[in-house]
């Protein structure tokens, strides 16, 4: 997912977890746990896993129909940043889900779930065309102490999750790669505030600055760092977060634009023109990009690409790019973030490579978008504004700044029918530095912080 420049220069969608995990509970009893409060179903720890990280590289091939994943290296990792006690994901966000089982007792203990390059493809031209393609995804999960099995799902045109991978991996097997994470880059501490697991922990990466250009990227990672900590919610929540940064600089500088035939040598393979979308940057090189976040304690990544130009993209829970040195980097990149760290969809319409990227008839999971608007089953029913008209007409641009009116604006995930966003204008939608995320966006962060941070301990 991507920024819409030309809606965020000119002009510009949460839920009730309920409604997306009952659809997400057809297809695995095991899942039935999921709860909808944000709580995720106990699972001890300390019964099934031990300090450290596995990480599987594995390959998505295929297009529209057909999709296969297979298994390229296993890593074990120093850190396991994220919480104990959310082992089982509350949201019923991504594209891709990982089950891990424990092989002798059949629990489910941990699931990951995420997007990939692979889940965004499936729904272009070319891939509908038949045209097969490869990407790279990475899978981690706490080191478990017994052999696990790992399940693979993608979710089908009707959004029920099919398994298309399975592996059982002990975790005392010799082909998991036992080798040092540390690559001897730099590491940059913005701010560390505590327990990584009781953190939000962001790293941001490097790419595309060359050895000369390390005092560059400090001095962007902690403008963009500061500029977030201005901004609803993370202000509130600064001492939550850990910040930290991974240097390595790049046989050249800058990035790749294929449009104007620019090439550069970085070490992620950062792009612009992902999908033939001008606009669109995105890193092709997941594997490298987790090797070189695995040296620090992380739960999500910032790839900050050295480039004036306007650009980013984001993949929901893995990771998102932006450039640095463009005007309004620091926006697009918190737009970009909302879309990895918080499953946020774009609110602004057309002017993207999908085609039907939330399938008619069916709600999509994003917390931001809604095809309901009937007031008792809206999503973000619990922030509407008293008696507001559902959908709800656009006001004035003077006046929906004054009133910041929450309702069913329709509009919204790329179409301008049959899908509602909550708030006229939110920096989902468009850029504007005064806007911010609406209330409903801002709350979805905020749920992501308390679920990586749950106290200020
Ligand atoms: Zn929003």
């Amino acid at each position: 997912m991507t920024l819409d420049c030309c809606s965020v220069l000119r002009q510009p969608v949460q839920y009730v977890l309920g409604f997306a995990i009952a659809a997400l509970m057809g297809c695995a009893g095991a899942v039935a746990q999921q709860s909808t409060s944000g709580d995720s179903p106990a699972v001890d720890f300390d019964q099934y896993f031990d300090k450290g990280a596995l990480r599987f590289e594995l390959y998505q091939t295929g297009d529209a129909k057909n999709c296969t994943i297979s298994l390229h290296e296993m890593f074990a990792e120093p850190y396991w940043a994220e919480n104990k006690n959310h082992l089982i994901t509350p949201f019923p966000y991504g594209k891709t889900r990982a089950m891990f089982y424990d092989v002798e007792s059949g629990q489910l203990i941990c699931v990951r779930q995420f997007d990939s390059m692979f889940s965004e493809y499936m729904t272009t031209g070319p891939a509908r065309d038949g045209v097969s393609r490869v990407f790279e995804i990475t899978v981690r999960c706490p080191m478990p102490r017994k052999p696990v099995k790992l399940v693979l799902e993608n979710r089908n045109s009707a959004y029920e999750f099919i398994p298309v991978f399975e592996r059982i991996v002990d975790p005392n097997d010799l082909h998991i790669r036992r080798e040092s994470a540390d690559l001897k880059d730099g590491i940059v501490e913005v701010q560390v505030t505590g327990d990584p697991q009781q953190r939000v922990d962001i790293v941001y990466l490097s790419e595309g600055y060359t050895a000369a250009e390390e005092g560059d990227f400090r001095e962007d990672v902690h403008r963009i760092s500061d500029f977030m900590f201005t901004q609803r919610p993370f202000e509130e929540y600064k001492d939550r977060f850990n910040v930290r940064g991974v240097f390595r600089a790049s046989p050249e500088s800058g990035t790749d634009e294929p449009a104007q035939r620019r090439y550069r040598s970085t070490n992620l393979n950062a792009t612009f023109n992902t999908f033939d979308l001008d606009r669109y940057l995105l890193v092709e090189d997941n594997h490298a990009m987790h090797r070189m976040a695995a040296q620090v304690p992380y739960d999500t990544i910032i790839v900050l690409v050295n480039s004036k130009r306007y650009g980013g993209g984001g993949i929901g829970l893995d990771y998102c790019a932006g450039t640095s040195d463009h005007q309004h980097s620091a926006l697009t990149l918190l737009h970009e973030f909302g879309h990895s760290f918080a499953y946020l969809a774009d609110e602004y319409i057309g002017n993207v490579v999908y085609n039907d990227m939330y399938p008619e008839g069916i709600e999509p999971v994003e917390p931001n978008i809604t095809r309901e608007t009937n007031r008792d089953r809206i999503k973000w029913k619990h922030l509407l504004t008293p008696d507001v008209d559902l959908p709800t007409s656009l006001l004035d641009a003077a006046e929906a700044k004054k009133q910041q009116v929450v309702g069913a604006f329709e509009g919204g995930g790329y179409v301008s029918k049959g899908i509602y966003r909550p708030e006229q204008d939110c920096w989902m939608g468009k850029l504007d530095q005064d806007e911010g995320y609406c209330a409903v966006c801002t709350d979805a962060v905020r749920r992501m912080i308390l679920m990586h941070a749950p106290d200020a301990r």
